[in-house]
């Protein structure tokens, strides 16, 4: 079935398509008023990104949980607030960085993004990264660094290294907050992932 974007005029495969020549205002719209995958028929609204579009370091998570859904921001609830924290740590704020998820609407029980989910979404995501052209891009946990590079290698093994997301911008992967939240063990070595994410910015 043809999804058809209203608002647009155009139907949902040709919006994928258009995704990569859209400004940020049309690129905003067009997620809003998205369809073309079942996520629509379930968010309370789409999560688009925030911060600042011309940021030198984007993070980007997976899904938009409960909280995204209910107001319409990434990393809002809790796991969001040990990110905004980490951020902070870095003598950074959420207005100064932009973050973004790969999936624009929450899965339904937070469940883990499918396939096909991934595949008519991350043209939008794409689109956001070229025209805010981060030096450096931070994968938020394990479903954004497979999606980011292609890969199914464990998380442990992906961190502490510089890849290149497409035509080349650098990446690094470090622990979801959700995840630290319910391992706090493991934050001293996300601590560590976010010294190496800023020496890597300003280097
Ligand atoms: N987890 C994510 O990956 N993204 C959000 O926006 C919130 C929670």
């Amino acid at each position: 079935m043809q999804h058809h974007c209203q608002a647009l005029g155009i139907t949902q495969w040709e919006l994928r398509q258009k995704s990569s020549e859209m400004d940020f205002p049309t690129l905003q719209q067009s997620v809003s008023q998205c369809t073309a995958c079942s996520l629509h028929q379930t968010r309370t609204q789409t999560v688009f990104g925030i911060g600042n579009p011309n940021a030198e370091l984007m993070f980007i998570g997976e899904a938009p949980g409960f909280h995204e859904d209910q107001q319409g921001e990434p990393f809002v609830g809790r796991a969001g607030q040990l990110l905004t924290a980490m951020i902070q740590s870095m003598g950074l704020t959420r207005q100064q960085v932009y973050i973004a998820n790969i999936l624009k609407c929450r899965p339904p029980n937070n469940r883990d993004p499918q396939a096909d989910e991934v595949q008519q979404c991350t043209p939008f995501l794409n689109q956001q990264i070229a025209l805010i052209k981060p030096k450096l891009l931070v994968a938020v946990g394990r479903i954004s660094a497979h999606y980011l590079l292609k890969t199914k290698a464990s998380l442990e093994s992906l961190r502490n290294k510089i890849h290149r997301y497409g035509e080349g911008i650098p990446i690094i992967v470090t622990y979801h907050p959700a995840y630290l939240l319910r391992n706090p063990a493991d934050k001293k070595k996300a601590f560590l992932d976010l010294q190496f994410i800023i020496k890597t910015l300003r280097g």
